[in-house]
């Protein structure tokens, strides 16, 4: 059992793969993240989740490590410099391809460890595009879920953490303290959310949304769509390192399942699988 560098590994080395492998792809995106944190949070969130999962699992399983896709679809911030950003229509366009060349290879099954919010609905469909056009075995995996897709958002955001919140910046005052600056972290709850019924972030009806949409006055205002005032990096050691165990027992399953038979029974002597 292995981790590998795909990147790392020659042509010949690749061809060697057992088709069991796990390819994992971290995705994040480069957008902006309010005035407090980088526009690479997601893509550093996601490297560190990918990587400490793909870790822990190749010490049961065959995994290898793809470099990860840093632009992808962040139209819902393409109102704010900074936001680096790929159409839905272009995603799906390069995620198809990068499975149809993966697939070219012995490699059978590809892992998505998704921490941007705004990709999930677009990585559900390339699930089943890759399966039906390339053969693999796909899987989608959160580094964190937002608020708007069934994740918990602490009190102090009413369930509308969603952006730049409390959460997100705790993991960044965990993995890159350098880059984040407390001072100008403000709290941007759209409270008034809460007095509709039906639609809203985690309520039956969703609604299509940019995150300038919230601001009650002139102005996009700041981006944030959350309260991180109270981030601590003890905090973001607690979620991350939560995310890393989580990813990294999906990730040992990735590599035996099958949706046409139980799990395989565990030879003696090996842990409980999870
Ligand atoms: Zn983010």
């Amino acid at each position: 059992m292995a981790l590998t560098r795909f990147i790392e590994l020659t042509g010949p080395d690749i061809a060697a793969l057992s088709p069991d492998t796990v390819a994992v792809l971290p995705v994040g995106s480069v957008e902006q993240h309010g005035p407090h944190l980088p526009v690479a949070t997601d893509h550093l969130i996601a490297e560190a989740v990918a990587e400490g999962a793909a870790r822990a699992a190749a010490e049961h399983c065959d995994v290898t490590l793809l470099p990860g896709l840093v632009y992808t679809k962040s139209d819902e911030h393409a109102w704010s410099p900074g936001t680096l950003w790929l159409s839905a229509s272009t995603l799906l366009a390069v995620l198809d391809d990068i499975g149809r060349s993966l697939a070219a290879g012995p490699v059978r099954r590809l892992a998505f460890v998704n921490a941007h919010g705004g990709n999930s609905a677009l990585l559900g469909v390339a699930l089943r595009e890759l399966r039906t056009r390339h053969g693999l075995r796909t899987f989608l995996l959160h580094a964190s879920l937002p608020a708007d897709q069934g994740g918990a958002s602490p009190s102090p955001e009413l369930g509308m953490g969603v952006h730049g919140g409390l959460n997100e910046t705790a993991a960044m005052l965990h993995l890159r303290p350098d880059l984040v600056d407390m001072a100008r972290a403000e709290r941007s709850v759209p409270e008034h959310l809460a007095e509709y019924q039906h639609i809203g972030f985690g309520r039956p009806v969703a609604f299509g949304w940019t995150s300038d949409d919230f601001a009650a006055g002139d102005g996009p205002g700041s981006g944030v769509v959350g309260d991180p005032t109270g981030a601590t990096a003890e905090r973001g050691r607690v979620l991350v390192e939560a995310a890393v165990g989580r990813a990294a027992a999906a990730l040992r399953e990735c590599a035996y399942f099958r949706p046409d038979a139980p799990p395989p029974r565990r030879p003696q002597g090996e842990p409980d699988r999870p």
